[in-house]
Order: C-alpha cells, then structure tokens, then sequence
C-alpha cells in the first residue's frame, strides 16, 4: 500500500536553506497574482542560484523563503509546482525530522487521488 503524507502546514520546507525553481509560466502566474510585470517579478522575488545556471526564489536574510509570512505562504493559491509536490513527490535524505506531515496508508486510488488534490498531478 502506498504512503501519503499529509501536509500539517508547518512551514519547514518554507524555512530551510534550499532553492525554489520557478517555470516560465510560474513566473508568469505569480507575477499576475501579484500585480506585477514578469521583470518586475523577477528583480523583486527571485536571486541568481548557487549554480549561476538559473534563478530561485529570493531568501529573507534568516534564510525563510520570501514569500513566508508568519505561518502563512503570500502565495499559497499559486505557490509553485516545487513546494506543491514536497514531500510526495520529491524530498531528501532525513526530511522526516523536520517535516510534520503525518504518513498515512492509503489505497492505490486514494493516493492518486491525494496526489491530484495536493499536487495537481497523478504521480
Ligand atoms: S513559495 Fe510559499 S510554499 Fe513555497 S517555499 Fe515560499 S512560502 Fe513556502
């Protein structure tokens, strides 16, 4: 049986030190949230990344995401693909530490299901 971990929006993954891909489009879909231009977007919200070969969202100087405000993600309803899919889809070795998602056994159908709801995707 599959595991499903349930997001408890705890803000951890919000929290640590990593980096937060965006797409074309994403720039484009927060950028209209937000009401700015693209260019705009990406002088105010977004940093070189560690490897020169792209951007990231930009970090507070505590090293939160930008976007992080208190408890509260300022652009949850269009939050990038990157923080949708963590910790399902994507996660790295001793995660489980810090993350309070709570595991859950789940049928085939429900984990798609879990899977289209949290993520937008089937897996
Ligand atoms: S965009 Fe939102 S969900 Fe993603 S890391 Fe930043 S605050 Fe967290």
């Amino acid at each position: 049986m599959p595991i499903f971990h349930e997001c408890q929006r705890c803000t951890a993954c919000c929290r640590w030190p990593g980096e937060v891909r965006l797409s074309e489009s994403e720039i484009g879909r927060l950028a209209e949230y937000l009401g700015v231009s693209p260019d705009d977007f990406i002088q105010q919200y977004m940093r070189l990344r560690s490897d020169r070969r792209g951007l990231a969202l930009a970090d507070k100087p505590n090293g939160e995401c930008i976007f992080l405000t208190g408890m509260d993600c300022r652009v949850q309803s269009v939050k990038p693909q990157q923080c949708r899919d963590f910790p399902n889809l994507w996660n790295f070795p001793g995660w489980e530490q810090h993350c309070r998602a709570i595991p859950q056994e789940v049928s085939e159908a429900e984990y798609r299901q879990k899977l289209l709801v949290a993520c937008g995707r089937t897996g």
